[in-house]
């Protein structure tokens, strides 16, 4: 721990912070004060042995900031699951909206791209699933995160070929294509996603595919394993879920060693329950052929908005999507989740990852927030 980390604090009587992580505040101004005060504190750290010293400096806001903001980091954050992305309009497929299949597992890129404009409209960022899972949530003050996921590894990325300076070339409206179309356009987005490759990978020729996979952590975008046949997990033996996660991740440590995510999207959500059952251990620790490997978050194929990874029904193990299509405002389709989520439940940021900032009242009873990865927390008085 020897970050060095500079932080402003500019904090009111009205803000209360909780010292739950052993860390320290800075010293509080009044509640007047309209001007930013930056107050520089010398700290220790608390979790570690070795003495560090931090120059800390954190921006934090006033609880009229907070409030009028409504920032609230015990709120829901969508994780979009997504499948194939066809370069189609809308107006080409025969199904609702931007459906190019009868239950909406794959996608436009005219509805592909609309969702991505569409979002960053509504206020919400990217962020990497990766860092979700480690409580690591970096995302501006007043706005919301927003996590991409593509499952199968069908359509995704789709190369036509190398420019001669070794950048690849996609094919038009692939997920990857428009990704880095909005990208572009956007940079403010942090334009990022996870995608979760069966033994397959994306369907280019193998060389092509390794190269391309690598191309893609280089530029800020993230691989986990969706099991080696895309096999339904639930039910399975100790030995068949070590050989199908595990020759998953030995075949992505030989391609981008230690460089994929250690998140595994479980084929048709199955098992939904399986941290505190033994018959599932192999999809969290095991090994193949000599590989060793370890798991710390499983994805459900899901229906919905996750948890804060901060509160109490939040579980790593089991961590709900929203189904990325469109069923006219019902049965949990993508303006379903988002009218949800805009309507007081989303997850709002004070921009510091550092803290866990909240409304009082949402924590009343005290036992709501529950994981505080060793932020500080910070309430305020709605
Ligand atoms: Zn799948």
């Amino acid at each position: 721990m020897n970050i060095r980390k500079i932080t402003a604090l500019i904090l009111t009587a009205a803000v209360t912070a909780s010292l739950l992580a052993g860390c320290k505040k800075g010293a509080e101004t009044s509640e007047e004060s309209t001007e930013p005060v930056v107050t520089e504190t010398s700290e220790t750290t608390a979790e570690t042995s070795e003495t560090t010293t931090e120059t800390s400096v954190e921006i934090t806001y006033t609880a009229d900031d907070l409030r009028k903001a409504g920032v609230n980091e015990l709120n829901s954050v969508p994780i979009l699951m997504y499948h194939r992305i066809y370069n189609m309009k809308n107006s080409e497929t025969k199904y609702t909206g931007g459906n190019v299949d009868k239950d909406g597992y794959n996608r436009t890129s005219e509805a592909f791209e609309n969702d991505l404009r569409s979002f960053y409209e509504q206020g919400y960022r990217m962020m990497r699933l990766d860092d979700f899972v480690d409580g690591n949530i970096d995302v501006a003050f007043g706005y919301s995160p927003l996590i991409l996921t593509f499952d199968d590894g069908i359509n995704d990325v789709v190369l036509e070929g190398w420019n001669a300076d070794g950048s690849p070339k996609f094919e038009a409206g692939c997920a990857i294509d428009v990704l880095e179309k909005i990208k572009k356009e956007f940079p403010d987005y942090n334009v990022t996603a996870t995608f979760f490759l069966n033994c397959g990978l994306f369907h280019n020729s193998k060389e092509d595919d390794r190269k391309v996979i690598t191309w893609l952590v280089d530029n800020g975008y993230d691989i986990g394993n969706h099991t080696y046949n895309h096999v339904q997990i639930g039910g399975k033996s100790p030995d068949e879920i070590e050989k199908e996660v595990g020759r998953m991740y030995k075949l992505l440590d030989e391609i981008i060693p230690g460089r994929y995510v250690d998140i595994i999207a479980l084929p048709y959500g199955s098992p939904e329950s399986s941290a505190s059952k033994p018959e599932y251990e192999k999809i969290f620790k095991g090994s193949y052929e000599g590989f060793s490997y370890t798991t710390k978050a499983t994805l459900l194929c899901a229906w919905t908005r996750s948890y804060s990874p901060f509160v109490r029904d939040y579980d790593s193990t089991a961590i709900r999507r929203i189904r990325a299509y469109d069923n006219k405002g019902v049965y949990w389709d993508i303006e379903m989740n988002f009218k949800q989520l805009n309507d007081g439940r989303r997850y709002i940021s004070d921009g510091n990852p550092n803290t866990i900032v909240f409304p009082s009242s949402d924590n009343s009873k005290g036992d709501w927030l529950k994981n505080t990865f060793g932020h500080q927390v910070i309430t305020y008085d709605k």
